[in-house]
């Protein structure tokens, strides 16, 4: 039985373990710690890097049916404990129940629709002269470092491929949400062979030791666009292969014909999901100057309707922003904002005095495309609405980042809405709806919001080599 609240210890091949140095984690609605975690040292983070090393052999060598197998126990773990992980993930991350489903429930689908796929040989010739045949084969320790937006679906995202095609792994969640990660690893030991899976925790140090790590062949980051340079950076000494999945500021573009009153709530959520702590959050939203007053005055109403709380409460609809340093930095860009007289149509009114690191939902009238809250990533509940009546210059508006994550384009005119799409810089851009994601769909950025993808059999194949086989037939029988 394992027991959610108490006692978290990382997993090093397959043994539990404490640390001489710990740190603290906070429940962000109360600011109110809720547990010591370990902080991993240099020498556990080597222990696990040898784990990993001492079980891939086998677990390269394993029938496919046995990992895939794996997976659907992993599945069956997180099933079995949902009610524990959505607890947890609330207390520590701030999301409400209805977030904490979605994150949890999806987790348990990634598994086992990961499980399914199969990066089969490519026989490329078989004829009486030769044999040409692709093989996919595992890397060999793959560390994933993780943010704290979504702590354990990002980091499912990378066990599930990296466990099915042969590779051990080392889970570094952030440490601003360790808590669920590290249940996670010790219900996972129900479920593999010791050393498959490890999770140590720690600070962004350990961050940097492992994609320094020698020991390590691939690293799988989700996080900042800065830190994913420093990664690239520091892997780039052993030439270790990297997934990045990186910041975005994702347009939403909205047509002059759509129902302002029926679409608000569409747009309202493609922006504040997750409090907006999300990187395919819309970040910028461009409605036709047309219907710009009714939308905008659509989207405050029924922003107005929305509960924000502690995620532990049954009403909320949106929690508190996850840490503080990030609260800080949301902070400042409503004061920049202010300082710039940019008028706010909703928001803008921080309670110092909150229990927990509130911000509430902010919208910015139309400020300059080249403002602040327009051109970076907040990263929090604060959305700048943009007026446009010209279509090639809203496309050319949308694209004038060095960010190209997601994008989306919302119309009745299914003809505009898909010749606007076709011409968006992103990796996934969503045409009259927005964040579907699946196990089968690639993700990734353009420009610097990533390089590679995760998902699908493309983003499987990252973490495997090309490993071709050619046989000459013939050559030795004469
Ligand atoms: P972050 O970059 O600060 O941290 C992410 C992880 O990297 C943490 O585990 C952290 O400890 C570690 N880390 C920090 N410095 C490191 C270093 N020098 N070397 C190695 N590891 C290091 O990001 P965050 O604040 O946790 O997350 C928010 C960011 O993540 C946003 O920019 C958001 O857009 C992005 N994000 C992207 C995706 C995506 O799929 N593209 C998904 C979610 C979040």
């Amino acid at each position: 039985m394992i027991d959610f609240n108490h006692d978290y210890r990382m997993t090093i091949g397959g043994r539990l373990e404490t640390s001489a140095g710990s740190f603290k984690a906070f429940n962000p609605a109360t600011k109110q710690e809720i547990a010591r975690v370990p902080d991993a040292t240099r020498a556990q983070l080597d222990q696990a890097v040898a784990a990993a090393r001492a079980a891939f052999p086998q677990w390269r060598a394993a029938p496919r049916e046995q990992r895939q197998a794996a997976l659907i126990r992993i599945a069956e773990l997180i099933e079995s404990h949902a009610e524990q992980f959505m607890a947890l993930l609330t207390r520590e991350q701030g999301k409400p129940r209805a977030g904490a489903e979605w994150e949890i429930g999806g987790s348990a689908i990634w598994c086992r629709e990961m499980a399914k796929l199969a990066l089969n040989d490519e026989v490329l010739e078989d004829s009486a002269e030769r044999r040409v045949v692709t093989r996919f084969t595992p890397l060999g320790v793959v560390g994933a470092i993780v943010p704290w937006n979504f702590p354990i679906l990002l980091a499912i995202w990378k066990i599930a491929p990296a466990l099915l095609t042969g590779n051990c792994i080392i889970v570094k969640p952030s440490p601003f949400t360790p808590l669920c990660t590290l249940k996670l690893g010790e219900l996972c030991r129900d479920a593999l062979p010791e050393g498959v899976l490890n999770v140590v925790s720690g600070g962004d140090e350990l961050g940097k030791w492992m994609s320094s790590h020698a020991g390590i062949d691939k690293i799988a980051f989700t996080g900042h666009t800065d830190t994913g340079k420093h990664v690239m950076r520091s892997a780039a000494a052993s030439l270790k292969r990297v997934t990045l999945e990186l910041g975005g500021n994702d347009p939403a573009i909205v047509l002059p014909d759509v129902d302002p009153k029926a679409i608000a709530p569409q747009l309202f959520w493609a922006a504040f999901q997750n409090n907006a702590q999300f990187c395919n959050a819309t970040k910028r939203l461009y409605v036709h100057d047309r219907i710009y007053g009714a939308v905008l005055a659509a989207l405050t109403a029924y922003a107005k309707t929305v509960v924000v709380g502690d995620g532990a409460q049954a009403d909320t609809q949106l929690g508190p922003i996850q840490n503080e340093p990030q609260y800080l930095k949301v902070l400042e860009y409503i004061e920049d904002c202010k300082k710039n007289g940019y008028r706010f149509a909703l928001g803008g009114e921080v309670d110092a005095d909150a229990q927990g690191w509130f911000v509430p939902v902010t919208l910015v009238d139309d400020p300059p495309e080249d403002s602040r809250v327009v051109a970076e990533e907040p990263f929090g509940p604060i959305l700048p609405t943009l007026r446009w009546h010209d279509e090639s210059d809203v496309i050319r508006r949308a694209n004038d980042t060095r960010y190209g994550l997601g994008a989306s384009v919302w119309g009745r005119d299914l003809a505009a809405v898909q010749r606007i799409g076709r011409q968006l810089e992103a990796g996934t851009v969503w045409l009259n709806e927005v964040h579907q994601y699946s196990p089968y769909q690639a993700f990734g950025g353009h420009k610097e919001s990533g390089v590679g993808c995760e998902n699908s059999l493309h983003g499987m194949m990252e973490y495997t080599n090309w490993h071709t086989i050619t046989l000459n037939k013939t050559a030795m029988m004469g």
